[in-house]
């Protein structure tokens, strides 16, 4: 691809625009780096900092008062990502919910969805998990008197494979069957940026009476999702990566419809999570608000919170369906040029080719000198990860990143393989 063709496709891209709503990071020359690390952490919106600095202005001004006045009452500061956040998700705004961060909330929603049993008893992970998953589920195994070495099965891809295969899973779901309790997999797979296909698992997950959670951290902003529709029981994510809510931004839960009332789950409590209307009447029982909002605890962190609603804004006005065509488009891209600049024999890449299989990311392994490699295309100016042992992590995001970015980082990863 030449830059005019790259040049080209930015011209009738109808999302250009958005790039330049975005701060851009800056590379050793002074020049705008190419991004593609919003795996990682998403680019600051150029509204983020207006946003927080409202709430700092209400917080100096009005003080405690500031939690009932104003145009954003602090009191009802998380129901204002609900209709975006359903959005996200395929979901209805009271089945979602901003709060706390992924790994706290994915315990919150073990305590009320892993409740093992002497007969059914164990979890079902993907192998490898991302560790935080893997050390919160094996200490809920823990907790409850279980062995995570006997307990926790993981599927892992079949030798010589990356990528997970539906089958594999749907058949160790089969094969547990009345001892599995519940299944955890990723929306996308942190490492390989492999979609999983959602529906058919969570059906098999059920037919054999388990229940079925997803982590959102790689899948949420990025590809799309129809939680209520694919019938999963719960779902936890973070906010710093495809959503751009900012380092340690307010995460989110999802919780399916039809749990929404149920009061008989066990669930760890707190003052947020009860019904606003009787709230400050300060009563000793606890009623949960049916839906999402009822696992809340604390009042939300409402500068953690703030630059999400500007990143949010961005989607809505981006609108979902858009930013999956561009992404499909920018990561084809980057696949080709790649697969035409780089050595055949040093290019890997395993994110599956699928459009359905994958979201924005290519996972690529380039031996050898794959390490070194990375280390001379970041200083070329591509801001990209690197996994241990083996494992470059390159995602073209397409709120902000263009087909000039895609094409630019294939010359500058191709300049770093050869050098
Ligand atoms: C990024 C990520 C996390 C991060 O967890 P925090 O609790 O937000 O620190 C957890 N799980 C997966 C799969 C991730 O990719």
């Amino acid at each position: 691809m030449t830059a005019g063709d790259a040049a080209a496709l930015d011209a009738r891209d109808p999302l250009a625009p958005f790039a330049a709503e975005f701060h851009h990071p800056l590379d050793a020359a002074g020049g705008r780096a190419i991004y593609l690390c919003g795996h990682s952490l998403g680019l600051q919106p150029r509204a983020a900092a207006a946003c927080v600095e409202r709430e700092l202005a209400v917080w100096r001004d009005r003080a405690v008062l500031g939690h009932h006045e104003g145009a954003r009452p602090w009191i009802r500061y998380h129901e204002r990502f609900a209709t975006a956040l359903g959005e996200l998700c395929g979901a209805m705004p009271t089945e979602v919910v901003a709060m706390n961060s992924l790994t706290v909330n994915l315990h919150l929603m073990l305590v009320s969805f892993f409740q093992p049993t002497p007969a059914r008893n164990r979890i079902l992970i993907e192998r490898p998990a991302f560790p935080s998953d893997r050390y919160a589920v094996a200490s809920q195994l823990a907790f409850h008197g279980l062995d995570p070495d006997a307990h926790l099965i993981e599927v892992a891809p079949r030798a010589g494979e990356d990528c997970l295969r539906t089958e594999d899973l749907l058949a160790a779901i089969e094969r547990n069957g009345e001892q599995l309790a519940l299944v955890l997999l990723p929306g996308v797979q942190y490492l390989t940026g492999q979609c999983l296909d959602v529906a058919p698992i969570a059906a098999a997950a059920h037919a054999s009476g388990a229940r079925i959670g997803l982590d959102l951290a790689h899948a949420i902003g990025n590809t799309p999702l129809r939680l209520h529709d694919w019938d999963v029981d719960f779902a936890v994510w973070c906010s710093y990566k495809y959503l751009n809510g900012g380092p340690g931004a307010i995460g989110g839960c999802f919780v399916h419809e039809r749990h929404a009332r149920r009061i008989d789950l066990p669930r760890f409590a707190g003052w947020w999570g009860h019904d606003p209307a009787t709230r400050f009447a300060m009563p000793a029982d606890f009623a949960p608000i049916a839906g999402a909002q009822g696992w809340q605890l604390s009042n939300p962190p409402v500068l953690a919170a703030a630059p999400l609603l500007a990143s949010l804004d961005l989607f809505q006005r981006a609108g979902v369906g858009r930013l999956r065509a561009k992404s499909l488009e920018l990561t084809a891209t980057l696949r080709r040029s790649l697969e035409e600049l780089l050595p055949r024999e040093r290019l890997e890449i395993l994110t599956p080719r699928d459009p359905a299989a994958h979201g924005c990311q290519l996972s690529l392994r380039l031996r050898p000198g794959g390490r070194r490699a990375f280390e001379r295309l970041t200083a070329a100016g591509v801001i990209a990860d690197w996994r241990e042992p083996d494992v470059l992590r390159l995602a073209p995001t397409p709120a902000y990143n263009s087909f000039s970015d895609v094409r630019r980082a294939a010359i500058a990863l191709a300049d770093a393989v050869r050098s």
